[in-house]
Formats: structure tokens, sequence, C-alpha cells
């Protein structure tokens, strides 16, 4: 099919690690990316996730240090593989935390996909959960809504692109296969932060509305997936320097 996958980095975050990977290390911090993946070769340029909004907003609203160079804007990402945001045709979300929603209003001609759930939850969560940006989440209700497509369970996106829904680290998570000639890759968003040692031991991230769930989906992106690609570890980076084929 010929579909190609590229890691970029649209900025960083700086968390605990017993965070990153329940339990591990308490009180030791790491830096470490928000990731977006560009899916190249079929009809039309796809993105998955969306990095921060702010660095300095985000830090005083969440209470989390983020940071971004020059090289991490959305546009400086798009530029070295020869595109622009009106380019992309497909914005598809894992999930909508604050660190994967900060460009949603820079994609003048992308559909939004996301789960019906997740949005429902992300407008009204059942505390006041600072992982979601209210500034975001009101752009996608209004004046985004008709960019915007719901989808409700398991979903073809694009041939060779579908996604699965894991629940686990937020209501409506939802992990993307994509079908490359070497293999089945999937982003597996925030079901883990890390490959090692949050995938390769299935532990999950310190955070989830369900934990059982997020086992569940670790296990299964372990059995279906011969790539697995988190939005937080720096090592896609250098495993994959030349992307997925
Ligand atoms: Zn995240």
């Amino acid at each position: 099919m010929g579909l190609e996958i590229q890691p970029m980095n649209l900025g960083e975050g700086e968390a605990d690690t017993s965070f990153m990977v329940w339990s591990m290390t308490p009180g030791e911090k790491r830096w470490i990316p928000c990731s977006t993946y560009l899916i190249l070769g079929g009809e039309t340029p796809i993105l998955v996730d969306a990095g921060f909004r702010d660095a300095d907003e985000l830090q005083a609203s969440s209470g989390f240090p983020f940071r971004q160079s020059a090289e991490q804007t959305l546009e400086a990402n798009l530029r070295k593989h020869g595109l622009e945001a009106g380019d992309i045709g497909i914005l598809l979300f894992t999930h909508l935390h604050l660190d994967h929603t900060g460009v949603v209003d820079k994609l003048p001609n992308a559909k939004l996909v996301m789960q019906r759930t997740e949005l429902g939850y992300a407008a009204a969560p059942h505390f006041p959960d600072l992982f979601y940006d209210r500034v975001d989440i009101g752009k996608i209700v209004d004046p985004l809504w008709k960019q915007v497509e719901l989808i409700d369970g398991d979903t073809e996106i694009a041939p060779g692109v579908r996604t699965v829904v894991s629940g686990g680290h937020s209501p409506g998570h939802q992990m993307v296969y994509v079908d490359v000639d070497s293999g089945q890759a999937i982003i597996v968003g925030d079901v883990a932060y890390v490959i090692d040692p949050g995938l390769t031991q299935e532990i999950p991230p310190g955070y989830s509305v369900n934990t059982r769930d997020t086992v569940e989906a670790l296990r299964k992106a372990n059995r279906e997936g011969d790539y697995l690609l988190p939005m937080h570890d720096h090592a896609v980076y250098d495993l994959y320097p030349d992307g997925i084929r």
C-alpha cells in the first residue's frame, strides 16, 4: 500500500518518572516529547495528535513544565516533509488531553476525527480534570465544529489506517493501526508513554481512568503490532530516523 509514518516532536514536557511508568523511580524527572505522527502515502496526509498549545500557559494551568524550540513548531516539522498546514486532510486524535490538542485550529483543511465519548468527557469531565485544556476543547465545540467528525467505536479512517478503541488512559482513548509494507504499526497513544519499560513490560503510565483497560490495550498492542509507537518517547526518533514504511 506504500504508507509511511514519520514521528514529529512538537515540544516537550517534564514529568516525574513515576508518572511516565507507574511507580517507577518516584522523584526523578525527565523531559519527554509531545509527538505527532505524520502518515504519508495515502490520499491525503494524516496527522495523529497535535501537541500542546502554549508552553507558558499550560505550565501555569497544569503545573507541568513545557517547552518548545523553533524546530519543534508544526510549521517547521511539516516543512521537513515539504508540507504546509493546509495540506493536512485529517487530524486524528488518540484522545483529547492538553498535550494532544494544541494545533487543532492550525489545520484549515483537515477533518478533525475523534471518538464521541472522548469529546463528551473532555467537555464535561467527572472532576475538574486539568488534563483537558478548556481553550482547545472549546474551539473544537465551536468555532471548529464544522471540521469535526465524531466516530463511535473502531473505525476505518482511510485505506490501511484504522482506529481501535482502548479506553483506559481516558474514556474515549483509541489506538491507530497503520498497515505499512513491512508489517503492522500501532500508534498506541498514551496507553504507554515509553517503549521500555512501559510497552516491553506492559506497565501502564501513572494516569488511567481504567487501569485494567490500559493493561489490556498494552497486551493487545504487543500481540498485534510489529512497530509500537507511543507519543512521549524520544526513543522513536532514534529507532526510526527515516520513518517507518
Ligand atoms: Zn499525552
